[in-house]
């Protein structure tokens, strides 16, 4: 399933090394190891990808039309024009804005997803997120009202944004883009400035947000500057110009996510899974000699799965992002309870077919966030990414996947 002359123009289209750092290079190559074994019962041998944070060397290595993997600032959007609006981009719980959270890039083999990127975005309202917790067991037809939202995006090889040749180096993003909101530069614009008519807003709270904060003195330098603008310029290049300047300072520090596979950690793992319920057994053997030892010392079950894993993840303990590739992966759950069952996973919303597990956020992003370590600072111990299985196309460029977030 990995091979073919697709995934040869997905290596070939893979952004590496625009830092001149050939050490990334080897690390951002997405290695897709399927396995054989896909007994429904046993958690699949699957190779797990790590995702780290590092400070890009280079800021414009993140730009969209690199097709990076990142965290914290704004969202490169792959399509760049039909971005996520209305409800889609506010906490469904107090109506704020989404944060961007991060961006991962995970083409597929198949034609329609030559390009795929899936966004996440979270309030930054530990409030809202504990109320989320509420809402992400409610089943249809109940509409639950959710803090932390994900998109996925895909493009074909041939699209209107970009070459279907990989980028080189210095590439500019071209082509046309919508405006962003001057506040958050994350969401679309769509409210002017009554005064200036040039600074745009994703949203009436952003616009008081931004004139608050000073935008006045911006704004007088917006008039000016757009009397003297060049008229050849299209709209598009105008709104891009403005868009550079992001006013709001509460974005999270922006990251490039760096890509390893777990098993270079874990030769310590495969000699030692005896001792932890979610470690990979290598045989079934092992298994049921492990189930029987944890059914004999059956204890308090989230202190057990805290345990294994604090091991796990303790094998390369900066991760921040755990992605598998195989449709039968599983993720590693810091507890046992609060786990979703199989039916509390919805359905596709957009094709009814099946969501699969795909990746994981770990803790250890807060860190890198630097949000606080208080009672009411965000935290979470695992927010859990479920995608449409067949990756679907629908009659929206970004369709919203499902979330599960447990708690610590
Ligand atoms: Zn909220
Ligand atoms: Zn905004
Ligand atoms: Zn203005
Ligand atoms: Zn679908």
């Amino acid at each position: 399933m990995a091979s073919g002359d697709a995934l040869g123009n997905l290596k070939g289209l893979r952004i590496t090394s625009l830092d001149g750092d050939d050490e990334e290079e080897r690390e951002q190559e997405i290695a897709i190891d399927e396995d054989d074994d896909d007994d429904e019962d046993e958690e699949a041998e699957d190779s797990v990808i790590l995702g780290f944070l590092k400070k890009p060397k280079n800021p414009r290595s993140l730009l969209r039309h690199l097709f990076p993997s990142k965290a914290g600032g704004v969202p490169a959007w792959l399509d760049p024009v039909n971005l996520p609006s209305g409800r889609s981009c506010l906490c469904d719980i107090c109506g704020e804005p989404l944060q961007f959270v991060l961006q991962v890039y995970a083409p597929e083999d198949k034609e329609c997803t030559f390009h795929r990127t899936l966004f996440v975005f979270m309030c930054t309202s530990m409030d809202c997120l504990r109320r989320d917790q509420h809402e992400q067991w409610k089943r249809p037809p109940h509409k639950p009202s959710r803090s932390v939202k994900v998109f996925r995006c895909q493009l074909p090889r041939h699209n209107a944004f970009y070459s279907s040749e990989p980028p080189k180096k210095d590439d500019k993003a071209s082509g046309t883009a919508v405006a962003l909101c001057n506040w958050c530069g994350t969401w679309k614009g769509t409210k002017h400035c009554s005064s200036c008519r040039r600074a745009i807003y994703c949203s009436e709270k952003h616009r008081v947000k931004h004139c608050n904060f000073g935008h006045e003195p911006d704004c007088k330098r917006v008039r000016i500057s757009s009397q003297s603008y060049d008229s050849s310029h299209d709209n598009s290049g105008a709104a891009m110009e403005l868009q550079k300047e992001v006013a709001c300072n509460t974005l999270w520090p922006e990251y490039k996510i760096i890509q390893e596979d777990e098993s270079a950690y874990d030769t310590q793992m495969s000699e030692d899974n005896v001792c932890g319920s979610s470690l990979v057994p290598r045989n079934r053997t092992d298994e049921s000699i492990m189930s029987s030892l944890l059914e004999a010392f059956e204890g308090d079950g989230d202190r057990k799965s805290w345990a294994s894993f604090e091991e796990r993840i303790g094998m390369a303990p900066e991760q921040i992002l755990r992605y598998c590739s195989s449709t039968c992966a599983k993720p590693l759950w810091p507890m046992s309870s609060g786990q979703p069952s199989k039916a509390d996973i919805p359905k596709c919303r957009y094709c009814n077919g099946s969501l699969r597990f795909e990746f994981q956020i770990l803790p250890q992003l807060l860190y890198y966030f630097h949000v606080r370590n208080d009672i009411n600072s965000l935290d979470w111990a695992t927010v859990v990414v479920y995608t449409c299985e067949a990756s679907c196309e629908a009659s929206v460029a970004y369709k919203e996947e499902f979330v599960w977030v447990q708690l610590s």
